[in-house]
């Protein structure tokens, strides 16, 4: 028989959007449950690849954390479209980190002092008495849809998943290399390598934590995506970088990047963050940093609204979101004005310079170096 449980809010995702709302929320004095349809530990598709300001945000211990997980510290990087234009950028400093998503996601959670509900997926909630009845079961003041891009919290809010969605298709693996495989295996512990598709509807990445290699691909759209992601792995094995028996099984899976996503983040007594809201970065599809930042945004808001969880009150939130990673509608770029053929030829030539490479696309794109880490 399924216990009944009361709580003031009901987190429905366990992932880093839904964990560190969790945490903070506790630390204000609520009595939080987070609900999820898998067991922990785990696993996300993901390239596992986060920066020092998540590291800050969640204030990771690192040596703590490295105590039997991986935690690879990055300290240059090799991008370009191609061969031809690949050239490495090196830092003085670790600029980020590697993780495995079923560690980093399981350490996130049983860290965040939050009751566990596991192995139960979302599958109905009602108003009773001014409450949430999820479930049947559960009964909450508050909802936080943390489910990812297929969140059935930001459905029930109306948000029409998929159809018309301008999302993200990525296609993942992430194995343990044998001995013979590492030493075939020409990519650096330190320095993942990034290429740009020839269109520039995406890249590929190769990327090494410990004894472990993450290879894979993300576009915009998913037109032939397996025979893009087939084709960069099979150049990484002509070039070497690879090892020839690396799997040919990539799993996959799909988000949304901030400004191609229209779905609501705020209804009477529900917060909807992380992938679920559509969140990731425009340039680097990065989303691990915005779900934890609005995961924090969002239980700053609740702590604060005194158990008024109306749609008034917390719209707060949504404005928060723009002010931190601004107008999803901002006006056209210049470059987004010009023909597709001149962007591509202006794009080439940018990438064949140092100066484009280490201060746009990775300092500012990839890393975010200008962007402090949020303050909880
Ligand atoms: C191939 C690929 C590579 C990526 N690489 C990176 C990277 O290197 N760095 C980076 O920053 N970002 C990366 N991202 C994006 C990143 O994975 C996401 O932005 C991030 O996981 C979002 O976190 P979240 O907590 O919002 O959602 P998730 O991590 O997706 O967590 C959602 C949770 O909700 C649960 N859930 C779903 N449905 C239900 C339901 N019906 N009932 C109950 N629970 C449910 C799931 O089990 C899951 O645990 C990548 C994405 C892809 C696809």
């Amino acid at each position: 028989m399924t216990t009944r449980e009361s709580c003031d809010v009901l987190i429905v995702g366990g992932g880093p959007a839904g964990s560190s709302c969790a945490r903070q929320l506790r630390r204000a004095g609520l009595d939080v449950l987070i609900l999820d349809k898998s067991e922990f530990p785990r696993d996300k598709v993901c390239a596992g690849w986060i920066t020092p300001q998540v590291v800050e945000e969640l204030e990771i211990d690192t040596r703590d954390y490295q105590q039997g997980r991986v935690l690879q510290p990055i300290t240059s990087f090799i991008t370009g479209m191609g061969e031809r234009t690949a050239k490495p950028v090196h830092y003085d400093r670790i600029v980020s980190y590697g993780i495995r998503r079923c560690e980093f996601d399981n350490y996130l959670l049983q860290r965040s002092g939050a009751r566990l509900r596991l192995g139960e997926a979302w599958e109905s909630m009602e108003r009773v008495a001014g409450r949430w009845l999820v479930n049947s079961t559960i009964s909450a003041g508050l909802v936080i849809g943390a489910g990812g891009h297929f969140c059935p919290v930001v459905r029930f809010l109306g948000a029409n998943l998929g159809k018309g969605e301008r999302a993200i298709s990525a296609q993942e693996i992430e194995f343990e290399m044998t001995d013979e495989q590492a030493e075939h295996c020409d990519v650096e512990h330190d320095r993942p390598e990034l290429y740009f598709c020839d269109d520039l509807k995406g890249y590929g990445w190769c990327f090494r934590k410990g004894n472990f290699l993450n290879v894979g691909l993300g576009r915009e759209g998913n037109h032939r995506l397996p025979e893009h992601v087939h084709a960069f792995s099979r150049w990484l094995q002509e070039q070497g970088k690879i090892p020839t028996d690396t799997p040919a099984r990539f799993k996959g899976h799909a988000y949304l990047l901030y400004s191609h996503a229209q779905r609501p983040v705020v209804g009477d007594g529900v917060l909807i963050i992380g992938d679920a809201a559509g969140l990731a970065y425009q340039e680097s599809g990065e989303g691990i940093r915005p779900a934890i930042e609005s995961g924090l945004m969002a239980a700053q808001i609740v702590a604060s609204a005194s158990g008024d969880y109306s749609k008034q009150r917390l719209s707060e939130y949504e404005t928060q979101l723009t002010a931190r990673f601004g107008d999803r509608n901002h006006g056209a770029s210049l470059a987004g004005s010009l023909p597709e053929s001149w962007k591509l030829a202006l794009a080439r030539g940018l990438m064949q310079t140092q100066w484009f490479t280490r201060n746009v696309v990775l300092n500012r794109w990839f890393l975010h170096a200008d962007q402090a880490a949020l303050r909880a």
